[in-house]
C-alpha cells in the first residue's frame, strides 16, 4: 500500500480535500527527488532535459517516480510544458490550423517549444481529443478566420 501523503497529511485517497482532481492534470504525474515541478507526462522533453542538466552538473541523475497528483500539487508546480494545456486555460485561447492525415483542420493552439536548428514543437488542441497533440512547425500554420 503507498504511504504517499497529501499536503493535508492524508494518506493518498483519505482526504476530502483532494477529492476533486483539477482538470487537464493527469491522475498519476512524475517528478525527480531534485525537481522544482511535476509533470503530467513521464516523456516530457522539460523532464529529460532537467535530468541531463543534473548530469552534466555531477549531480545524481534521480530517477522519475510516478506520483498521485495530490502528494505534488501544492508544493511543486506544473511543468510548463506538459502541463500547459492545465496553465492556459483561464487565457482567451489562439486558434491556428494544423495537418491532420493531409487536411488542414482549426486546433487551439496550446504552447511552442525550440527544437534544434531554429525548429519548433507545437502542442495543439482539437476539440475531440482528451489532451493536446505534439506537431512539428511545418504541420501548424496561422489561423485565418474566414
Ligand atoms: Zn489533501
Ligand atoms: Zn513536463
Amino acid at each position: 500500500m503507498s504511504t504517499e501523503r497529501c499536503k493535508h497529511d492524508f494518506l493518498l485517497g483519505q482526504c476530502g480535500s483532494c477529492k476533486e482532481k483539477p482538470e487537464r492534470i493527469n491522475e498519476q504525474v512524475f517528478a525527480t527527488k531534485t525537481g522544482q515541478v511535476f509533470h503530467n507526462w513521464v516523456d516530457c522533453a522539460f523532464l529529460r532535459i532537467g535530468q541531463s542538466s543534473a548530469d552534466s552538473q555531477g549531480l545524481r541523475n534521480h530517477p522519475i517516480e510516478r506520483k498521485h497528483w495530490s502528494s505534488v500539487f501544492w508544493t511543486l508546480g506544473p511543468c510548463e510544458w506538459c502541463c500547459a494545456f492545465y496553465n492556459i486555460q483561464e487565457e482567451t485561447p489562439i486558434y491556428c490550423e494544423a495537418e491532420i492525415d493531409g487536411r488542414w483542420v482549426t486546433a487551439q493552439k496550446i504552447k511552442e517549444r525550440f527544437t534544434i536548428y531554429g525548429h519548433r514543437e507545437i502542442q495543439v488542441w482539437f476539440e475531440s481529443l482528451p489532451d493536446p497533440m505534439l506537431l512539428p512547425d511545418n504541420k501548424v500554420r496561422s489561423h485565418y478566420p474566414k
